[in-house]
């Protein structure tokens, strides 16, 4: 097939120039088809104005330079380097390698026009090290940027350079590609959208992200795209809101009775001002027909649990039973622990579920939930299994979901018959993520903290200050106050964690404070273990409970004030910051010190300043939005959906609530996409976009 006959779905092998191996590469960064191919959007764009010419180079500046190669030179020796000589007219740049010298010697040829990017180092001259390139043109081509265009740059990789897709090679096939499918680009979002919000079209967007022909339309194409990245997003969200709004009728709890006024009555505090509104939010839901599906979002130690217990005895009052699942057991054991204690005098049945094993629950346990005896079930993934069955489930509440699969809390809603799902997390999620991750979910947020809490604080120390930190300790220990002491994650694997915690508390229990009671919590330990030593340390008999990251969500013990992350500089901020919110959870002053062991690179540095900053779990949230990009976070990288192409969801907030207003308003019109106008909007979505989504919240 010549490639003038070419369609979105062709495979690229058909563009000239592109046989079955080189197609093979492309693979490799998703692409397959011609569409994949216009749809490889340029990482960053060059054109005379942002250029710095070589007389007026400054030291340590961050530049990029474009000359044609006048030299390159391998130097042996003791340092070898090879060093590649750029004239621009007027100067001389050297771009010096000292690694990589088998590849690079190969990279350039005497007459190409190069641009480097880098920083400005002087030795005999300016000076760019280990510099990024990208090939402008060859020699005897005319450099476009010289013919006053704006020319793209595109990410690449070693790989991909040595099949010649470097900047340049790919410009040349996508070129190749958009001139073939001409008309054939066609339009991927309705003309009412494209209208109300002056969007430029689909195939003039495709030519100006590639080539542009201004600034000003460049900038309009971006914003075109990012539209329709966020938009069918939004799509695919917005349709999953009406599945479950759909799927039959939810439950109708009228009653708010005794047990309830009760349950308040009894909890030693008043709720603040942000518990009664979030009460209110889901009292509001209960009460209608539609099935509840909301996010209740809140910092650590904000007081979720409380919020859905009341909610959980609403349900309970009005004949169903309910059921709060958590991610791990000591979580659960102590949700059980809080709940049993404030309900057992209104009469109502609490039972722990857990282990993981079905075989592992008391047989008798399970009888009583399905024969409906139990009013509140309390477990981890457990409750999911097959053969825990439930009489009438009427709201399922999870706990730190991010820590669950979808799967997971799917199928405790599916226990019952469309109870009402409350969902919980403290990690503060921005908004223009939570609207992605979670934007088929209603959302509540606690967004104030009990009364006369402290804020904690935070010091970073290196290893060499232990002394004096344990010295701290001691005082501190002295005066009644307990302490947590984290091991970190190894690699990510339990057992060189728990090796990292045992050989700690060891040395801390013979060695350090052999005076004090020190305990060993792991996740690998019994149940029954792990109960006792929770037990004993929320009791006050541990002293110094040590312990792996297995504490990092939901233990809540008041008289804990001090909290010691070891190799601090291995946490992410998230669970820094959770681990953090083990401690202030009474009315003392807390403290949380981090150590770190040697050399920090700068994101590690990054995270330490920030938590010695700030408290706020909404900041430090937008910080690791900025540190790790939101693909990294919550696990969604391996689903490569948040990987946007174009949009950016820490600046594109206004653009995304638009493509979210739009595509809700859609849905509530059409949820079937099945108007006529609508027939693009569904084969885009079907083509591009469906079946993508289904992982991302895989956490
Ligand atoms: P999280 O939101 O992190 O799950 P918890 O529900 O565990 O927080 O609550 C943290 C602590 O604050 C608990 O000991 C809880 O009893 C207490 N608490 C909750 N609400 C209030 C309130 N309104 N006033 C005082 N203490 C509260
Ligand atoms: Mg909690």
């Amino acid at each position: 097939m010549s490639s003038k006959y070419l369609n979105l779905d062709t495979s690229v092998q058909y563009i000239k120039g592109i046989g079955p191996k080189r197609a093979e590469i492309l693979v490799e960064v998703n692409i397959e088809n011609v569409e994949d191919l216009i749809r490889y959007y340029p990482r960053k764009y060059l054109d005379r104005s942002n250029l710095v010419k070589i007389n007026s180079l400054k030291k340590d500046q961050q530049v990029t330079v474009i000359g044609k190669v006048l030299s390159r030179e391998k130097v042996l020796g003791r340092k070898k380097r090879f060093i590649v000589m750029v004239g621009d007219g007027t100067g001389i740049l050297q771009c010096v390698w000292f690694q990589g010298i088998h590849y690079i010697q190969n990279a350039f040829k005497v007459g190409e026009i190069i641009a480097f990017s880098g920083k400005i180092t002087y030795y005999h001259g300016p000076q760019l090290i280990h510099p990024e390139y990208d090939k402008i043109s060859e020699e005897g081509e005319t450099d476009p940027l010289h013919t006053g265009c704006i020319v793209p740059l595109y990410h690449s990789t070693d790989k991909l350079r040595r099949k010649g897709f470097d900047s340049r090679g790919f410009r040349r096939i996508i070129q190749r590609a958009i001139q073939a499918l001409d008309s054939k680009i066609g339009e991927t979002l309705t003309q009412f959208i494209i209208k109300k919000h002056s969007l430029m079209s689909y195939s003039e967007a495709i030519h100006n992200i590639h080539f542009p022909e201004s600034w000003n339309k460049l900038k309009q194409a971006r914003k075109r795209l990012k539209f329709e990245e966020l938009f069918y997003i939004q799509l695919y969200l917005a349709l999953q809101r009406k599945k479950t709004r759909i799927s039959g009728q939810g439950i109708e709890f009228t009653k708010v009775g005794d047990l309830t006024s009760q349950l308040v009555e009894n909890i030693p505090f008043e709720l603040t001002e942000a518990q009664k509104r979030v009460m209110r939010e889901i009292r509001q839901d209960m009460k209608s027909k539609e099935q509840m599906s909301r996010l209740l979002q809140g910092d650590v130690g904000s007081g979720k649990t409380i919020v859905s217990l009341i909610a959980m005895l609403i349900a309970v009052e009005n004949g169903y039973q309910a059921a709060l699942m958590a991610p791990t057991e000591i979580l659960a054991e102590q949700h059980y622990i809080t709940i049993h204690s404030l309900l057992e005098e209104l009469g109502v049945k609490v039972e722990l579920f857990k282990g993981s094993k079905k075989s592992s629950f008391k047989k008798d346990a399970l009888e009583r939930l399905s024969r409906g005896e139990i009013d509140i079930a309390v477990g981890t993934h457990a409750l999911v299994q097959k053969g825990v069955e439930f009489k009438s489930l009427g709201f399922a509440v999870i706990d730190e979901q991010h820590r669950f699969g979808v799967m997971q809390r799917a199928v405790l809603g599916e226990k019952g018959n469309n109870p009402d799902v409350l969902v919980m997390t403290a990690t503060p999620i921005p908004r223009t993520l939570a609207l992605t991750l979670y934007g088929d979910l209603d959302i509540s947020v606690l967004d104030e903290m009990p009364e006369g809490r402290l804020p904690i604080r935070t010091i970073w120390r290196r290893e060499d200050k232990k002394q004096a930190i344990y010295n701290y300790i001691r005082d501190e220990v002295n005066q009644e106050k307990q302490v947590y002491i984290v091991y970190p994650l190894v690699e990510e694997s339990e057992k060189l964690d728990l090796q990292a915690a045992t050989n700690g508390y060891n040395e801390l229990s013979e060695r350090i404070f052999p005076e004090f009671t020190i305990g060993l919590l792991h996740g690998r330990m019994k149940g029954e273990e792990k109960e006792k030593i929770m037990q004993d340390f929320k009791a006050g008999n541990i002293q110094i409970l040590v312990s792996t990251t297995v504490i990092e969500v939901g233990i809540d013990v008041k008289n804990a004030t001090i909290m010691l992350i070891e190799h601090a500089e291995r946490f992410g901020l998230t669970q820094l910051h959770q681990l953090r919110g083990r401690v202030g959870r009474g009315q003392q002053k807390s403290m949380c010190i981090l150590v770190t062991y040697g050399y920090l690179t700068d994101t590690a540095m990054k995270r330490i300043d920030v938590m010695t900053k700030t408290n706020d779990g909404f900041k430090i949230a937008e910080e690791d939005l900025q540190i790790r990009g939101p693909g990294e976070l919550f696990g969604t990288k391996q689903h490569g959906a948040l990987n946007l192409r174009i949009a950016n969801l820490m600046t594109d907030q206004h653009i995304l609530e638009q493509a979210r207003q739009e595509a809700f308003l859609l849905v509530e019109e059409d949820h079937t996409l099945s108007k006529k106008d609508n027939t693009v909007i569904k084969q885009t979505y079907q083509k591009r976009y469906k079946g993508k989504y289904d992982l991302i919240r895989v956490g």
